[in-house]
C-alpha cells in the first residue's frame, strides 16, 4: 500500500467518526495539482545528469500551500502527494491560515558535491517556479535539505522574478530572512505537546526514559530539549544504525561524534544495534524522527513504549496504529506532533511580509501557545468521538477545512 494510500485510509477514518459530507471528502482526498519535472543538472565531471522533482499542491484553501522539499532517493509522486495532504490537515490541526504542499528530488545528496547540490537546487526552482511564491506556494526544508539549500533556492526565484522574493521559501539563515527558533521549531514543538500531554495525564516526567529514532534536525534537537529538561535519553540512531545504554547516553558526546565521523554508531562504550532493534527496546517514551513506515503491523506489538511521539511524517502504518491502540499505547500523531516546525515558518511568512524580526521569546511564546491549544482543541476531539489521538487530530483539522469549504461556496 502507498503512502497516499495510507493517508486516504486516515482521512477515510475521521470522516466516518465526525459523519463528513461525501462532497467534502471528495475534495479533501484529491491534491488540487501536481507537478512533475525534469531537472537537467551539468555534473562535477562534465557530463549532464537529468533528476526528477515533484511538487503537489494538496490545497490551497486555507491559504498558499506549504511544505517542506525532500531530497531522497526513494521520494516519487506518491509519496510527495501523501506528505502535501499531511501538510494540509497539518496547518489545520494548528489552525494557521496556509494549505499544503511538498515537493522532492529523487536523488541521493550524499553522493553531490556542494556544487552539484546548488545545481540541482537551482534546476529545480526554475522548473516548478511557475507555481511557488509567497502567496501561492511557499517550500521548507525537509529529510536532508537545511537552511543553505533554502537560501540558494530564495536566491534564485529571486533572480528570476527580478524582485527580492526571500519569502518564497522558509527554513532560511537567519541572515537572509530566516526566523529565530525555526532550526529547533519542529523538535521544540513536539516538545511543548510531550509536556502539555504529561501534565494533562498527570505522568510524572522527570527520568522518563526517552528512545529516538533519527538524528537529523527533529531527533538531533529533540534529545538536546529533553535531555536539558531531565529526561533520560536512553536510544538513538541514524541512517547506519542505533545505539542504546540503559543507564543514559551523553547526548553532546554523541553530537560531536556524529558530527565528526558521520554516524552515532561511532560512540565508544555503548551498545550497538540495527534500527528495527532499537525501537523495541525499553523506554517509556519513542520519538519516531527519521523515516515512514517505520512501526508496522510485523513490529508493532514488540514496542514497549507507552507513549510515542511522531517527529517524523508517517512513521507508524494504519495497520500498527490499530495493533497501538489496542496494546493503549498513546501515539501523538504527526499532524500535531511536528506541527511546530510549520508553525514557525508560517512566523518567518509573516516576519518577510512585515520586513520586521521578532525576538527568540516572542517566537517561543507565540509556538507554545499555539501547540498547547492544538493539543487541547485535539483532545477535546478525541474525547467527543471517542477515538486514538490520531483521529481526533484529524477531525478537528477537517472539521476547519469543511467550514472554509462551505463558506468559499465549493461545497
Ligand atoms: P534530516 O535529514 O535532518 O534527518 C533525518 C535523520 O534520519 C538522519 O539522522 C538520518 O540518518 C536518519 N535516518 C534516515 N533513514 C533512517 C532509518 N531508516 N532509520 C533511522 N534513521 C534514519 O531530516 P529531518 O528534517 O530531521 O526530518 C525527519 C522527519 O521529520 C521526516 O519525516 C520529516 O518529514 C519530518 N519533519 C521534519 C520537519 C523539519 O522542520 N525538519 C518538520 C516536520 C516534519
Amino acid at each position: 500500500m502507498s503512502l497516499f494510500q495510507n493517508t486516504l485510509k486516515q482521512i477515510e477514518k475521521a470522516s466516518r467518526a465526525m459523519r463528513l459530507s461525501d462532497d467534502a471528502k471528495e475534495i479533501i482526498s484529491a491534491p488540487e495539482r501536481m507537478l512533475e519535472v525534469s531537472i537537467p543538472v551539468r555534473m562535477d565531471n562534465g557530463k549532464i545528469k537529468v533528476f526528477q522533482g515533484f511538487r503537489v499542491q494538496h490545497s490551497t484553501l486555507r491559504g498558499p500551500a506549504k511544505g517542506g522539499v525532500r531530497f531522497h532517493y526513494e521520494t516519487d509522486m506518491e509519496e510527495v502527494k501523501a506528505l502535501a495532504t499531511w501538510m494540509s490537515i497539518k496547518c489545520s490541526v494548528v489552525n494557521i491560515p496556509l494549505g499544503g504542499g511538498k515537493g522532492g528530488i529523487t536523488c541521493n545528496p550524499k553522493e553531490l558535491s556542494p556544487a552539484e547540490l546548488e545545481r540541482l537546487t537551482r534546476g529545480f526552482v526554475e522548473a516548478i517556479s511557475p507555481i511557488i511564491g509567497p502567496d501561492k506556494d511557499v517550500p521548507a526544508p525537509d529529510v536532508n535539505t537545511n537552511p543553505q539549500i533554502m537560501a540558494w533556492f530564495a536566491d534564485e526565484f529571486s533572480k528570476l522574478k527580478g524582485v527580492n522574493q526571500l519569502g518564497v521559501v522558509t527554513g532560511k539563515p537567519i541572515e537572509v530572512g530566516g526566523s529565530l527558533g525555526r532550526g529547533q521549531a519542529t523538535a521544540q514543538g513536539g516538545v511543548y505537546v510531550l509536556n502539555k500531554y504529561c501534565e494533562t495525564e498527570e505522568i510524572d516526567q522527570k527520568k522518563l526514559k526517552v528512545i529516538i529514532q533519527g538524528f537529523g534536525n527533529a531527533g538531533n534537537n529533540a534529545a538536546q530539549i529533553l535531555k536539558a529538561q531531565g529526561f533520560e535519553i536512553v536510544g538513538v540512531s541514524d541512517s547506519k544504525g542505533g545505539i542504546y545504554s540503559e543507564s543514559g547516553l551523553n547526548v553532546d558526546e554523541i553530537m560531536k561524534i556524529k558530527n565528526e565521523t558521520g554516524s552515532v554508531q561511532n560512540t565508544p562504550n555503548v551498545e550497538k544495534c540495527t534500527n528495527e532493534e532499537l525501537i523495541e527496546k525499553n523506554c517509556d517514551i519513542l520519538i519516531l524522527a527519521a523515516l515512514e513506515n517505520q512501526v508496522h503491523k510485523d513490529n508493532a506489538n514488540n514496542i514497549k513504549a507507552k507513549i510515542i511521539l511522531e517527529l517524523a511524517n508517517g512513521p507508524i502504518t494504519p495497520e500498527a496504529d490499530e495493533i497501538l491502540c489496542e496494546k493503549g499505547v498513546e501515539v501523538i500523531p504527526d499532524i500535531l506532533a511536528n506541527a511546530g516546525g510549520v508553525t514557525v515558518s508560517y512566523f518567518e511568512m509573516v516576519q518577510n511580509a512585515m520586513n520586521y524580526y521578532w525576538t527568540e521569546e516572542e517566537v517561543q511564546a507565540k509556538l507554545k501557545t499555539i501547540m498547547e491549544q492544538s493539543l487541547e482543541d485535539v483532545l477535546r476531539e478525541k474525547n467527543r468521538c471517542k477515538c486514538d489521538m490520531r483521529t481526533g487530530a484529524f477531525i478537528s483539522a477537517i472539521a476547519r477545512i469543511e467550514k472554509a469549504l462551505s463558506l468559499r461556496g465549493r461545497i
